[in-house]
């Protein structure tokens, strides 16, 4: 089953058991509008020629709100399901925004700075009619980041032609992205935001369990924006982070043993380029202070808590029987394929959702859209408690509808989702059904 065919799967089964309105299951599974185009770059002398994407869900909350990725295997169905996730994960944290994706189907790692930024141009060139501040509201995603939205930006104002002389003024342009360089006006904490919202969703859960978070140890599958703030911020609280992976491999310490420094790691990540070997940080070799690990071998570390930071399915039916955490962090957009999540829940493994986890990214991205717009620049305290606020409400509403139904936090989480959007369809569209 892809990614896209579980999540409509799951929507319908969630519309069907909680008797949904049926003409709204169906709206939703539809798409506003999907854009399918080319884009040329020169590379080496040679014209390339990338499948580009940009995918329009649901305005029934507000305008478009989704991430760009530049990924090699990259489809249509992907980003369709990241799109319609994001009007879930909107809908959820009660974000004026609906939702969409985009991105190409490339490896950035195979092209120069220059042809990075003459791709990273052409995308937004291309789609520059369809987005906008009050349209559709671009952010940085999987191997896209601050500079690329800004180079996006630069060129969405050229085609528009909203330069310096135009009516329109560049605070107003600025909204047109998030995700931006602080200099361009981006948001004080945004970079942190996602791994920051992870952290306080998990800090909820562990409250609740009453746990103590002191003894529980943390594996984090991917260490890029969203893994590596997540590890810094679940270092600061007390827990202890003693297996790490990024798409070459992971390290693992002694689970019952100290934490690694989320800081060190990345020092020595940039240095060589990967974790693995990174146990050798600071000083000679000495293998007592960690191993290296395979992919499989992170997913089946014998850790209290899997984060997954990295890419859609990376629970399977193939490896979720060696799944050994008591809590799955699914940091990642579609971390867990649907079968794995059956078998998860059978296991009695906790997993918090990714909608829920995971949209610290989008309440942040929310508030430097509006600080934009306001012209006004918060403080980096002031994002952090926006997010607290947001996601610990979203967190209490959760857990108390999943109490209500005896069901998980995924299913609760989708539900109100759903319900907060079938409220929405009834009043846009002025319609009456029993
Ligand atoms: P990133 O590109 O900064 O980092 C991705 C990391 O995953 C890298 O360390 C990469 O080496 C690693 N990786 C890739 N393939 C892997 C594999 N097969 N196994 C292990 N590691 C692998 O991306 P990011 O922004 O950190 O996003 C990570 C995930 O979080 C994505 O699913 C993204 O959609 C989701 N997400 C990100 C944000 C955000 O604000 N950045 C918000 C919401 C959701």
């Amino acid at each position: 089953m892809t990614y896209l065919e579980s999540v409509i799967d799951f929507i319908k089964l969630l519309g069907l058991e909680f008797k949904m309105n049926t003409s709204f299951i169906d709206y939703l599974l539809t798409y506003d509008k999907i854009i399918n185009f080319s884009v040329p770059i020169t590379k080496q002398d040679k014209i390339m020629i990338y499948q580009g994407w940009r995918v329009q869900h649901n305005s029934l909350l507000g305008y478009y709100k989704g991430g760009i990725r530049f990924v090699n295997n990259l489809d249509l169905d992907t980003v369709k399901a990241l799109a319609l996730e994001m009007t879930l994960k909107c809908a959820l944290v009660d974000l004026p925004f609906g939702g969409a994706k985009g991105g190409v189907c490339v490896d950035p790692k195979s092209l120069s700075r220059d042809e990075l930024e003459s791709l990273s141009r052409k995308y937004a060139s291309i789609i520059a009619n369809d987005i906008g501040p009050f349209q559709d509201i671009p952010a940085p995603d999987i191997n896209t980041n601050d500079l690329i939205m800004a180079w996006m930006k630069d060129e969405f104002a050229k085609t528009m032609k909203l330069g310096k002389k135009s009516a329109v003024p560049e605070h107003l342009i600025r909204a047109s992205f998030t995700g931006k360089p602080l200099s361009q006006g981006g948001l004080r904490g945004r970079e942190e935001a996602t791994g920051y919202g992870g952290v306080v969703v998990l800090n909820k859960l562990v409250e609740n369990l009453d746990f103590d978070k002191k003894n529980l140890s943390i594996a984090v599958q991917g260490y890029g924006n969203v893994g590596y703030w997540f590890s810094y911020f679940a270092y600061r609280n007390g827990y202890k982070i003693v297996a790490v992976s990024d798409s070459h491999g992971g390290i693992m310490k002694n689970p019952y043993g100290d934490s690694f420094n989320p800081q060190l790691l990345l020092k020595c990540k940039k240095e060589k380029g990967m974790l693995s070997g990174c146990y050798c940080i600071g000083s000679v070799c000495d293998l007592s202070y960690g191993k290296s690990i395979s992919q499989e071998e992170l997913i089946s570390s014998p850790v209290d808590i899997l984060v997954l930071a990295a890419v859609e399915g990376a629970i399977n039916r193939d490896n979720v029987d060696r799944v050994r955490a008591k809590i799955v962090v699914e940091l990642a957009n579609g971390g867990i394929s649907k079968e794995a999540q059956e078998k998860l829940t059978t296991k009695k493994i906790i997993v918090i959702p990714d909608i829920l986890c995971n949209a610290g990214g989008v309440t942040a991205s929310y508030v430097e859209w509006i600080s934009n717009i306001q012209n006004y620049r918060p403080s980096k305290d002031e994002v952090f408690r926006i997010l607290n606020e947001k996601l610990n409400k979203a967190f209490l509403k959760v857990s108390k509808l999943a109490r209500k139904h005896k069901t998980s936090l995924r299913n609760a989480a989708l539900l109100l989702s759903l319900q907060g959007l079938q409220t929405a369809f009834f009043k846009k569209f002025k319609l009456k059904a029993k």
